[in-house]
């Protein structure tokens, strides 16, 4: 990443991945913990010591409280319950013990005998094989670490719940969980210094339209609480100090994106026709029940992806089948007519669970994820085909199985489904029995054998962010290596060819709900391909709408037949973005600062 000086400014580059600027001051995240050195003292004053210790502890429980009670106010009582688990840490028997043991015994500071006590009880439960004791772990370490900062008087480690203006947030990561909770009232904008573009953490900053700079990397270390900066998610710059003039370019930047979406309102109702006459199907990709607002307001022609998994992160239970068949039901009902296509669960990977039991993997995307996790738990698959199933008598829902590689597990998710079928009808529940069922396509394997997948199934999904990491090889989180994550490469555009091709034979879709289909300089080369559906942050619905109204199906298709040939990805993508700019010019000029 480079770094440019200016007199005033210092500018930091990364990797631009939710659209908008701000203007705001820094907030940093905990960037290091408090690790107490060794101190004994022989003139330790030891009540003082533990009348000293006594105080933090009052201090951090009294905090506890006041974040706790902001939470339950704020997002509801479950979520704040996480604190209790905190406020339990700081009444536990064995450590308070040991610490006071220390105090007297060995004439340890109150910092060092807490810091070594309880990482030694934290270290033995991270030890163990058991993500719910893990978990523990880092309760128990979360909670220390505020107590250490009372002890020490240390500048105080800020966590996300602790935010209270309108600020733009610095970390070195934020864990989609995290990304998922942030309220864009207080989060301006957030700059990580890992994390890339098709990582869960970028798409639901898309979605939650919060401006958001990535894969700084160790430029990070440049910011500081309390700077004054600017972030434009347009381009991937974060400047410090932004001088006047500065302020005013992007004040104009701002003023042309806001015109171009003004203009676009009047396209809202209208068809995703090219100007040759082809129709396309464009609908959004929602994570919350509560997205489907966005999707109203974006005139999507429904949901082509509902990732589920975010009904499941950020509590400490599993919603049951009553709460899923409301979310799902809601959705659907929202949109009728409208088609929704329910993702059935896609944990593991970046998105992670407390309560299901995922011990930590060398490789997690490689590893228990999505439809393999769903086939071994089975009851909580069951629960929540049951949920959607029931939810399709109130609309037009679609089930679509994420990550499969091969038949035998299309066969055995269908073998459950029909099993769910038969429950529901033993009990007389209503559900659709024409329900469709879809595949993603974003394994190699599952496009290579997607002939015979699209025999089984009533259509296709092609999951571009997955596709282009299993395929290339290319962690689609690790920002040292974004460079070669490039949806243009021959090798791709192959995968998908093959895909829409199995389909075409076979007489089913094929859409692409991967990000790739919210990149504009990629629309073209998509439905040249042969892609009859495009499912896209509800954010930029309008814009790939007017995209795909200002171009001709003919073009697409010669800008498509040509790159399938041309050897470098860097080519297609000149060419494939060319063609895009011919058609929008005023989308690319006006994010040009
Ligand atoms: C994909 O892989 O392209 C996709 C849409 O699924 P997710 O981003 O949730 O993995
Ligand atoms: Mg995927």
């Amino acid at each position: 990443m480079s770094l440019a000086h200016s007199k005033l400014e210092l500018k930091l580059r990364g990797i631009p991945v939710s659209e908008g600027v701000s203007i705001g001051h820094v907030v940093v995240l905990n960037r290091h913990r408090i690790i107490p050195a060794k101190t004994n003292f022989q003139t330790l004053n030891q009540a003082a010591e533990e009348a000293r210790f006594q105080a933090a502890l009052d201090d951090t429980r009294q905090q506890i409280l006041e974040v706790q009670k902001r939470l339950h106010d704020e997002i509801g009582a479950k979520q704040s319950l996480i604190f209790d688990a905190h406020l339990l840490v700081l009444e536990d028997p064995v450590v308070l013990e040991e610490v006071k043991r220390k105090i007297r015994k060995e004439k340890a500071s109150s910092e060092y005998a807490l810091y070594t006590a309880s990482e030694k009880y934290a270290e033995a439960l991270s030890a163990v094989e058991d993500s719910y004791l893990s978990e523990r772990a880092a309760d128990i370490r979360d909670v220390i670490q505020r107590v250490l900062e009372n002890l020490t008087g240390q500048s105080k480690q800020v966590g996300l719940s602790d935010l209270t203006e309108p600020c733009i947030v610095v970390a070195n990561d934020l864990a989609p969980s995290d990304t998922a909770m942030l309220d864009p009232e207080k989060v301006l904008g957030f700059i990580t210094a890992a994390g890339s573009k098709t990582s869960h953490t970028a798409i639901l900053a898309r979605s939650l339209k919060i401006p958001a700079v990535l894969g700084l990397g160790k430029n990070i270390d440049e910011l500081k609480s309390g700077q004054s900066i600017l972030l434009d998610g347009f381009n991937g710059f974060v400047v410090i100090s932004p001088s006047d003039q500065m302020l005013f370019e992007y004040g104009q930047l701002v003023k042309r994106q806001n015109s171009i979406e003004t203009s676009l309102d009047k396209i809202r109702t209208e068809e995703a026709k090219t100007l040759d006459g082809h129709s396309i199907v464009l609908s959004a990709n929602i994570e919350r029940a509560t997205d489907v607002q966005a999707v109203l307001k974006s005139g999507a022609s429904g949901v082509g992806l509902f990732r589920t998994e975010f009904l499941f992160i950020n509590r400490k239970d599993l919603p049951d089948e009553e709460e899923q068949f409301q979310a799902y039901k809601k959705v659907s009902e929202s949109l009728t007519p409208e088609p929704v296509i329910i993702r059935t669960l896609d944990l593991g990977g970046d998105k992670l669970l407390s309560h299901v039991n995922v011990a930590a993997e060398m490789n997690p995307f490689l590893g228990w994820r999505a439809i393999r996790l769903c086939l071994q738990e089975k009851e909580l698959f069951r629960t929540q085909l049951r949920a959607i199933l029931r939810a399709s008598a109130f609309g037009d829902l679609k089930i679509m199985y994420p990550m499969v590689s091969g038949i035998d597990e299309l066969d055995e998710a269908n073998k459950l489904l029909e099993e769910c079928q038969k429950e529901l009808k033993d009990k007389g529940q209503k559900f659709s029995e024409a329900i469709e069922i879809g595949v993603m396509i974003e394994t190699p394997s599952a496009a290579m054998i997607s002939d015979k997948l699209a025999k089984r199934v009533q259509f296709f999904s092609i999951g571009t962010n997955d596709l282009i990491q299993y395929s290339l090889a290319v962690d689609r989180l690790n920002e040292k290596i974004s460079h070669l994550y490039e949806p243009t490469h021959p090798g791709i555009l192959r995968l998908i060819k093959t895909t829409v091709d199995a389909g075409k034979t076979n007489g089913i879709w094929t859409g692409v709900c991967g990000e790739m289909a919210s990149d504009l300089s990629m629309v073209p080369l998509l439905i040249g391909l042969g892609v009859g559906e495009l499912s896209v942050t509800p954010s930029m619905v309008p814009r790939v709408k007017m995209l795909i109204r200002s171009i001709n199906m003919s073009k697409a298709k010669e800008l498509a037949n040509l790159a399938i040939d041309i050897d470098s990805p860097k080519e297609i993508h000149r060419r494939a973005e060319e063609l895009s700019m011919e058609a929008v010019p005023n989308f690319f000029k006006a994010k040009r600062i």
